[in-house]
């Protein structure tokens, strides 16, 4: 399994980073932010369709080139044999409606499957997915990927402190947790590096990826203030980051 980091900012603007965006094995899509769209493409044009788009929660920052994503499949993909398969939260077919109600006839006419997501289990492609609530808004979710050769990775999707990230993530491979909150400056519906550590740590996780980072978190070395409370290995996201799981 291989994750290409495509997005791991915020939607500050003062840093070179684009909003939220992984990429699994060029096959699944987590999450879809500003910039991600763009950073799909750029390295690729030829890139096959992406079939498999799982969406943590509506924020913008994790949702907003969802929009050109779909209408470059719907002008450029018209061949594809697969439908589009869309993950995402409880509200999915509502928030699919009103971007039809905006849009009109082009996305009335995408072959794609709307599935949601809670507390589910499911096949995705050759791989398992499991979803549970993450508590950032009233129907975020985190996923957690397995593949056949039996490794895992867990991503956080944005998420305060929360048992169900600490369950989900058990003993899996790399775990891609939300890092936008600072020691310094905590808030309640992101993680801190510390936060974030301890979640690692209880999961017993065998590597860290801190993201999700605003410019802010740059001043108090994050990876140091996490490697206090996990001792595995940490790895601070980074734009176009491959990682080999
Ligand atoms: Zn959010
Ligand atoms: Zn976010």
């Amino acid at each position: 399994m291989q994750l290409r980091v495509l997005g791991s900012g915020t939607i500050s603007g003062r840093t070179n980073r684009k909003c939220s965006g992984y990429l699994l094995d060029e096959q699944i899509l987590m999450d879809c932010g500003p910039g991600i769209w763009s950073a799909l493409y750029r390295r690729d044009q030829r890139m096959r369709p992406i079939d498999h788009i799982l969406i943590s929660h509506f924020h913008v920052d994790h949702i907003a080139d969802l929009v050109p994503l779909l209408w470059r499949q719907w002008v450029l993909e018209k061949e594809r044999q697969n439908p589009i398969n869309l993950y995402g939260p409880r509200g999915l077919p509502d928030w699919f409606d009103k971007l039809t109600a905006v849009h009109h006839d082009w996305v009335k006419d995408l072959s794609i499957s709307l599935i949601e997501m809670d507390e589910a289990e499911i096949e995705v492609g050759s791989y398992s997915v499991a979803a549970r609530p993450t508590g950032h808004t009233d129907n975020s979710i985190c996923f957690r990927i397995g593949d056949t050769d039996g490794k895992s990775a867990f991503y956080s999707g944005d998420s305060g402190w929360h048992e169900n990230l600490i369950q989900l993530a058990d003993s899996s491979d790399l775990a891609i947790i939300d890092c936008a909150s600072s020691v310094q400056d905590p808030k309640e519906d992101h993680l801190t590096p510390v936060l974030a550590a301890k979640i690692a740590d209880l999961a017993g996780v065998k590597r860290l990826m801190l993201t999700h980072l605003y410019p802010e978190a740059w001043q108090f070395e994050p990876a140091m203030e996490a490697s206090q409370y996990f001792k595995g290995a940490i790895i601070l996201a980074q734009d176009d980051l491959l990682i080999f799981i």
